[in-house]
């Protein structure tokens, strides 16, 4: 069996944004707890005692406080059910919260080349000194099965894979500190429970759709898909910024080719978006755009819920 506890879905900047007054986050600070949601990252476990975060979003310290799963167990004077982190890109809302982790608890780090090159490139992460963190290389279309603390197998099977994506913003123009190009820059994974084979999707970052990434998750009982932006220039028409979701490398929830439409025939399950933008209006219950998603068959996730398959 697989459980899965969406720790936050929000993209970048959260559910309300520190610095924001568009009317999500307005309602979000006036009275309106449900739809506060941290940075998107979610937990996974097969045996219920060990976990396997993916991502380390810069909320990382409070969902490890709001989560009982990722409490430490009791009659321990140190301890973390979280056995390892699984990165799936270099942006700041995935890598940030390893530094909420710093405390000497013994945990893998699951990597691209590109992404751990960036790590290695900034001392502050030195913090997570080689001697309990181990960094481990992880490769596209080659599945490894994470680690537990003490050495034993983890009985899951994750796959890396490639998908249309864009590295990390605050490299942009620079060099990137493992150079050439960006293969690797933004990862999907299929995450199995070896044993009873049961599988889901986690694909938080996506620019679009292609014929290759439908004919992998097709009949997949769970996705956990990209949903930072509604439409594509809606940051520009809210007058929030300046860059569309696709300059960010992020696929629209709407539209045509939109996530909601590329996904109509793909015949999965349960359908979840997570990285979602507080400038979506889909935050909003009752809104249309909260309704069409609903009508697809989709879901936004609340901090904490909790799936089994
Ligand atoms: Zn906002």
């Amino acid at each position: 069996m697989l459980r899965i506890v969406v720790l936050g879905a929000a993209a970048g900047g959260g559910v309300p944004q520190w610095n924001c007054g568009c009317p999500v986050c307005i309602k979000a600070r006036s009275g309106n707890p449900a739809l506060v949601s941290t940075q998107a990252s979610i937990a996974f476990s097969r045996d219920g005692t060990n976990w396997f975060l993916v991502n380390a979003s810069p909320d990382l310290r409070q969902q490890l406080n709001a989560t009982r799963q990722l409490h430490p167990a009791g009659g321990r004077l140190r301890h973390s059910p979280v056995a390892g982190i699984i990165l799936t890109n270099g942006e700041v809302d995935a890598v940030a919260g390893l530094l909420s982790m710093r405390e000497g608890s013994p945990f893998s780090i699951y990597a691209h080349e590109r992404v751990l090159a960036i790590l290695r490139s900034n001392s502050i992460f030195n913090v997570l000194g080689e001697q309990n963190v181990a960094r481990r290389p992880i490769e596209i279309d080659r599945p490894f099965e994470p680690v537990l603390p003490d050495g034993l197998r983890s009985g899951i099977e994750v796959l890396p894979f490639e998908v249309p994506g864009k590295g990390a913003w605050y490299l942009e123009g620079k060099a990137h500190p493992a150079g050439g190009e960006g293969v690797g820059d933004t990862l999907g994974l299929r995450i199995a429970d070896k044993t009873s084979g049961q599988y889901f999707y986690f694909i938080a970052a996506c620019a679009r759709v292609t014929d290759e990434l439908k004919g992998r998750i097709r009949g997949a009982p769970l996705v956990f898909f990209d949903g930072t932006v509604w439409r594509d220039d809606e940051l520009i028409a809210a007058g929030l910024g300046r860059k569309t979701g696709q300059s960010m490398g992020h696929i629209s929830m709407s539209g045509d080719h939109g996530a909601i439409e590329s996904f109509a025939e793909l015949d999965i399950a349960r359908k979840v978006f997570l990285h979602i933008n507080n400038s979506n209006p889909a935050w909003l219950k009752d809104s249309d755009e909260r309704n069409a998603l609903e009508r697809a068959g989709w879901e936004i996730p609340a901090d904490g819920t909790e799936i089994m398959l």
